[in-house]
């Protein structure tokens, strides 16, 4: 059998954007089903628009999406001889031709067949030239393109596309296209097919936004004689207006490096993804790597259009809310100590590590993790949300603060009391705490609510959180009665 070997060839004008992940994403898993090649390919053949900004992020983007590939990169500008050979070649092989009219003609024309309600396709006008005629106005310093001749024949050309099935265009439909510019530079829909054929690649996985293309492609395959590889159109990603999703109109959102930056997991960006534009079969919506390599198919992949549902969702800011969803779902149950190693990027970004997490206070910051992530939306809380828990500079939030203190003036007396009665306990647990807590309360004849509100407030900036009395616990005595017992500014404006 022929290994089968997909590609991912960006142009490197921008950002990786998460339609081009996703691209990258479906070829890499049909690469690993398959035990196949996965092949970078830069596509910098548009000098003015390719920068090495964008071909570094696009590198980028793909190693922290964990989608690795077998070969290259390749930079398209390395093989011009291989796309001037294949020109040549369909020059020499009667399937392409030098058109000499000019821009000015090529207009009157079409403004002539638009005025007469007329087909506006290239009208072959140099598709028959003698090869005198052609010498003649090369020795005059005429400058020409050189076309693809397409067949003048009824009949269709047809490629059997592994989502959308078998797709036909009447030859009589297609213009003699231009593949070469007359500053003799290969059209990128040329170089595609060369690049394509010189990597043999055997599937082309890619945007429906592609297929004006594919048609075309297939011609010169054909003319080229070389094996049409299997196509797969995916589907474009909207929003809930239908517009498909840009930079323009939904912001930073589209890039990768986005989610990268508020704290997502890869693989949760991956999983989510794929559920873009392909589907299980089945309910199942999470996948490990494992799982979606086995049930990924080209099969599945929709016909339709999907839909990036752009919300502002819980973690504060606009995504996809079933994005953020994936990403809690990772976040809170994948191994702790794969965890542990994430936070602790996060907190050495912020000067929040300390050496003695991987040493004597190793219990301690997986428990800790542990018991607040069940909470957390990315990767960023640790250090935002759960400030507290490394460091004494955090933040109160406003609206804990009003609500849970400034409300309660007693607690300026009460909070720094139940400090020192929690400093006194003999066994600093759970229980304990929650007895003194509780028994405090009863005395001062108040809801229990409103000292532990109060306690959350101080001790952790936060309107919410996981059990106070675990809370307690995890941030340790010393911390617990310091913190109470020092909130005198708090009341201050
Ligand atoms: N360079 C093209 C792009 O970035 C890829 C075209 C293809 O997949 O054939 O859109």
């Amino acid at each position: 059998m022929t290994e089968v070997r997909v590609r991912f060839p960006p142009s490197p004008t921008g950002y990786l954007h998460i339609g081009g992940a996703r691209t990258a994403l479906l070829n890499w898993l049909w690469a690993r089903k398959n035990n196949g090649k996965l092949i970078l390919r830069i596509e910098d053949t548009d000098a003015d628009r390719s920068t090495e900004e964008s071909i570094a992020g696009i590198i980028d983007g793909l190693t922290w999406l964990g989608l690795d590939w077998d070969e290259g990169p390749y930079f398209q500008t390395e093989f011009s001889d291989d796309h001037q050979q294949a020109a040549q070649k369909l020059l020499d092989s009667g399937h392409a031709y030098k058109c000499f009219c000019t821009r000015e003609e090529l207009e009157k024309k079409r403004e002539a067949a638009l005025a007469a309600k007329e087909d506006v396709r290239y009208d072959g006008t140099c598709r028959h030239l003698t090869p005198e005629q052609i010498r003649e106005k090369e020795e005059m310093g005429l400058p020409s393109v050189i076309r693809f001749k397409v067949p003048q024949k009824e009949g269709v050309v047809s490629y059997e596309d592994k989502v959308l099935g078998t797709i036909e265009r009447a030859y009589s439909d297609i213009e003699d296209f231009v593949i070469v510019r007359s500053n003799g530079k290969p059209l990128y829909l040329l170089c595609n097919v060369v690049d394509d054929i010189r990597d043999r690649i055997t599937h082309i996985i890619r945007g429906q936004d592609h297929m004006t293309n594919t048609s075309r492609q297939v011609l010169l395959y054909q003319a080229l004689g070389a094996p049409t590889p299997v196509f797969a159109h995916m589907p474009l990603t909207l929003d809930l207006q239908k517009k498909k999703i840009s930079k323009r109109s939904h912001g930073e959102i589209v890039s990768v490096q986005f989610y990268r930056e508020k704290g997502f997991l890869p693989w949760a960006l991956c999983n989510f993804l794929v559920l873009l534009g392909w589907n299980p079969g089945t309910d199942q919506e999470i996948f490990s790597r494992e799982e979606l390599i086995e049930a990924f198919t080209l099969e599945r992949i929709s016909k339709v259009n999907s839909v990036f549902n752009y919300q502002k969702g819980n973690a504060k800011f606009f995504t996809d809310p079933k994005l953020i969803a994936i990403n809690e779902h990772y976040l809170r149950s994948m191994e702790i100590t794969e965890l542990a190693q994430l936070v602790k990027k996060e907190l050495e970004a912020e000067g929040l590590w300390d050496e003695a997490y991987e040493g004597e206070k190793q219990d301690w910051f997986l428990a800790t993790i542990d018991l607040i992530r069940d909470r957390f939306h990315t990767l960023k809380d640790f250090t935002t949300a759960g400030r507290a828990y490394f460091s004494d500079d955090y933040e109160i939030m406003a609206k804990p603060l009003k609500k849970n203190i400034l409300k309660h003036p007693e607690l300026k007396t009460w909070l720094p009391q139940l400090g020192q009665r929690l400093g006194e306990l003999e066994s600093f647990t759970e229980e304990e705490v929650e007895r003194v807590s509780r028994e405090m309360a009863a005395e001062l004849g108040i809801k229990p609510g409103i000292l532990i509100n109060g306690m959350r407030t101080v001790l952790t900036g936060q309107l919410a959180g996981p059990s106070m009395f675990a809370v307690l616990v995890a941030l340790g005595r010393e911390t617990v009665v310091r913190r109470l017992q020092n909130i005198d500014h708090l009341y201050q404006d």
